[in-house]
């Protein structure tokens, strides 16, 4: 429990509707979107960069520990703050302070929701690139702090490939400003990119400077049905070296298809191995041409069958299965563990087959999504808690997965973070000097390990 004197010392600087510490509120901060469960002391909501700077000086000076939040939509244990932490949640800080059109920029403040971002670009013929599945409600300091991708990740990139330039309060009260912030760009050490996935442990986004992509006049969406993993991993390759990038190229396996027919009832076939869902865009021509050299590939590839949206509807319609997957999975077990692993393309279709196996030793359920133009894939295992044969397995099949990962030459988190959930397995993916120098990083911002201690680096 924080002493009062302390949560007084809040109140002062936030005002006392911006501090919570009731033994109730503190249980829901506790969580975030994972398993993972912390002990916060405080919930602060500060407004202004200001405020920040005030409580970690307040923080540093009676040695309390700090964890910053946007919407608590991490899937990795980052959010949920160690014993008696202050959450200085960003929830508040969040006005869109510029849309620049002529520029293609955007400056905002931490917790500005993606969404509301996409929103205010849109009127402009504009987008925000980075869309992931959470952006109704993830925050874009969480995105920066997590390299939060998306569905248009293939194309477009991830966080970080649309971050000009930051305004950070470091663990010590300083504030610097980075990359595009800067008044002066001259040749530098861009510290921007420190900051982006580091997950809050080097200090708190406090602004950020992010560019716009104009949004494309045309856009075509298929998908197409295989009868064996290898066919359609082979067909996803062959896209790619056709110098073909998709804006989305998703892959679905047998079992995400069996639980979306029975639960969509969208008439898919039950039988098939993978299902294909693909989208391009581009002037129109360019899209003529790709869907060309994608149908190619399809045929190439012994495509059961193919679909290729003819107008918005339609286009509505090839997107139901993969919008129904989390609804048709969640309806076979109470509980499930989402992991999100990384191979390289061409050891796409071998990382599939390897999870059934997984999941057949374990008689489990693993139902496999993955983002197939980045090797991304999001095995995700579902159970029953209350019966200890399928919850005692899990960790042991979640271990399995992480191993044949690397075997395959893939790494432990594409978008989704280390956080708490892979912190066993980062010496797994990084060689000790790596580790070493990422901790000597980590003690340069933070000597006193007070700014989320305890995720990302064990
Ligand atoms: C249903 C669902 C779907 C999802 N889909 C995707 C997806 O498609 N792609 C993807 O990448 N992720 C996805 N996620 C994971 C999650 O949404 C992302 O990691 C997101 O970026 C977290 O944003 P947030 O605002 O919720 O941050 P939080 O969960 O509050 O925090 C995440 C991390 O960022 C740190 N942090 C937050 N704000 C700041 C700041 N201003 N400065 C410094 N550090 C900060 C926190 O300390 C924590 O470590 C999904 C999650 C859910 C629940």
């Amino acid at each position: 429990m924080l002493k009062n004197e302390i949560i007084n010392k809040l109140r002062k600087i936030v005002g006392s509707e911006n501090v919570l510490n009731s033994k109730i509120t503190m249980t829901t901060y506790a969580y975030d979107s994972s398993p993972f469960l912390g002990k916060p002391g405080a919930v602060v909501f500060p407004t202004t960069t200001e405020m920040i700077v005030e409580i970690i000086k307040l923080a540093n000076k009676y040695n309390i520990p700090v964890t910053p939040r946007g919407a608590g939509t991490c899937l990795c244990g980052g959010a949920v703050g160690v014993e008696d932490a202050i959450i200085i949640s960003l929830a508040k800080f969040n006005r869109i302070l510029e849309i620049n059109a002529v520029n293609r920029t955007a400056l905002v403040e931490p917790g500005v929701v993606n969404k509301e971002l996409q929103l205010a670009a849109e009127p402009y013929g504009l987008m925000y690139a980075p869309d992931p599945a959470s952006q109704n409600v993830s925050t874009i300091g969480g995105n920066i702090a997590e390299n939060a991708g998306g569905i248009r990740g293939v194309k477009y990139g991830c966080t970080k490939e649309h971050v000009l330039g930051l305004e950070v309060v470091l663990p010590s009260g300083e504030v610097i400003t980075t990359g595009g912030l800067n008044s002066q760009v001259d040749p530098e050490i861009d510290l921007t990119y420190i900051f982006c996935g580091a997950e809050g442990t080097l200090g708190l986004v406090t602004k950020a400077l992010l560019s716009l992509t104009p949004i494309n006049s045309d856009t075509k969406t298929m998908t197409a049905v295989f009868a064996t993993l290898e066919d359609a991993g082979a067909c996803v390759s062959e896209i790619i070296a056709k110098g073909v990038i998709p804006t989305t190229m998703e892959i679905l396996d047998n079992t995400v298809i069996k639980a979306v027919e029975d639960y969509a009832k969208l008439g898919l076939p039950k039988d098939a191995a993978a299902l294909i869902l693909l989208e391009v865009d581009g002037f129109p021509a360019e899209t003529k041409a790709m869907v060309e050299n994608i149908i190619q590939a399809f045929k190439n590839n012994n495509s059961i069958n193919y679909k290729i949206a003819k107008d918005e509807k339609e286009r509505q319609d090839l997107w139901k299965a993969r919008r129904a997957v989390n609804g048709a999975l969640g309806k076979l077990k109470p509980s499930n563990v989402v992991h999100d692993i990384v191979v390289p393309r061409d050891r796409l279709a071998v990382m599939l087959k390897k999870v059934a196996k997984i999941a057949e030793k374990y008689d489990i359920i693993i139902g496999q999504v993955a983002h197939a133009g980045d090797g991304n894939l999001h095995p995700t295992l579902y159970y029953d808690h209350r019966i200890p044969k399928e919850a005692d397995v899990i960790e042991e099949a979640c271990d399995e997965i992480i191993k044949e990962t690397i075997n395959e030459g893939g790494t432990i988190s594409g978008e989704h973070g280390i956080g708490l959930e892979k912190l066993k397995y980062m010496p797994l993916a990084f060689s000790q000097p790596s580790l070493d120098y990422m901790k000597k990083i980590k003690e340069s911002f933070d000597p006193e390990n007070r700014t989320n201690p305890g995720i990302l680096l064990p």
